[in-house]
């Protein structure tokens, strides 16, 4: 089991180290052949302060990162989860290993259209890597994102090891 506790030293701004913060939680999540682990990190810009953590499969049913983020908000704000955007502080950013993803073949609502629902309380979105196309082909979350005036920002430098994470529980083609 990884290490979990929330680093309380981040630099605001310091996306790396954001980026490798949520990579450790997307190692908590369990391996399995059918999703991606993913770990994914809200933050309040105004105070630095991270309000919300998640990874896939962290709560019951078949949950991905960002989705878990929000349901332990709409918990620790008292409000049901399509009125998060009235309860969050005015400037949140989010930081994913992956792309959100922009459609889910088990009929959940995609986490992009998750994020557009909460409405312009999250200003920019950093992510880790493209949606790899295995479950999802022309992931289009990016333009989706940028369409509603989110803005998003690909953090470059752990391609390798997010998806190393990513994919542990997946058969490997050799
Ligand atoms: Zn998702």
């Amino acid at each position: 089991m990884a290490e979990n506790t929330e680093p309380s030293n981040l630099e605001a701004g310091d996306h790396q180290s954001y980026m490798e913060f949520a990579l450790s939680l997307a190692t908590i999540s369990p391996p399995k052949p059918t999703n991606y682990r993913v770990g994914a990190v809200v933050v309040d810009t105004a105070t630095n302060e991270i309000l919300a953590t998640g990874y896939t499969l962290e709560l019951p049913g078949n949950t991905h990162a960002e989705q878990c983020c929000f349901e332990k908000l709409a918990k620790k704000y008292s409000v049901p989860s399509d009125r998060l955007g009235e309860v969050l502080p005015d400037s949140v950013i989010l930081y994913t290993t992956v792309e959100p993803c922009s459609q889910r073949l088990s009929g959940n609502l995609p986490c992009v259209d998750r994020i557009l629902a909460i409405g312009n309380k999250i200003k920019t979105v950093f992510a880790g890597v493209y949606e790899p196309e295995k479950f999802v082909s022309a992931n289009s979350s990016k333009r989706k994102l940028e369409a509603a005036g989110i803005e998003f920002v690909h953090v470059a430098g752990l391609e390798k090891e997010i998806l190393d994470v990513a994919t542990a529980g997946h058969e490997k083609s050799i």
